[in-house]
């Protein structure tokens, strides 16, 4: 039996499946008994992923919702940003700055190291940034960028 996935996270959760689990997997994964993140071998709680084919992908409780509330914390920031002024006029902004320090601790616990999609370099504490999505197709399609490198308003949608 695997954990069903409430409807109202099946985007996040499609996401998740699509975006994040790694091109290269060990046999035990590749043959969904083992969890695509840690290759622990699965237990009955392991949920399991957006099916792209016939291959089934197993995640184990703890990987799954480590990367769950690194999109969550993502999503949080990204939608402040998109209504907040101060954010879209680039200044300061403590709701901003907050849920982007929240944001990456969840990367980190996961060992992301995220970077400017735009430049690419590290975010640096002392930086302004943006939440952005882009339509990556090897890569997840939620990211960052300086809000220095950011020309247009196109490219924060
Ligand atoms: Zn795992
Ligand atoms: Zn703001
Ligand atoms: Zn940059």
């Amino acid at each position: 039996m695997t954990v069903q996935i409430p409807a109202v996270l099946y985007d996040v959760h499609e996401c998740l499946s699509w975006y994040e689990v790694p091109r290269r997997l060990p046999a035990t994964a590749a043959a969904g008994e083992a969890c695509v993140w840690c290759t622990r071998p699965a237990d009955a709680t392991a949920v399991e992923l957006a099916p792209s084919a016939a291959l089934r992908r197993l995640a184990c409780q703890r990987c799954y919702s480590a990367r769950l509330a690194w999109y969550l914390t993502w999503a949080d920031w990204h939608t402040h940003y998109t209504v907040c002024t101060a954010c879209r006029q680039r200044q300061t902004c403590y709701v901003g700055h907050g849920r982007r320090l929240l944001h990456e601790r969840t990367a980190q616990a996961i060992g992301k190291k995220p970077e400017c999609v735009v430049c690419p370099a590290p975010l640096l504490p002392t930086e302004l940034v943006g939440p952005v999505k882009w339509e990556g197709t090897t890569r997840h399609s939620i990211g960052y960028a300086h809000l220095r490198c950011l020309t247009g308003r196109a490219s924060t949608r």
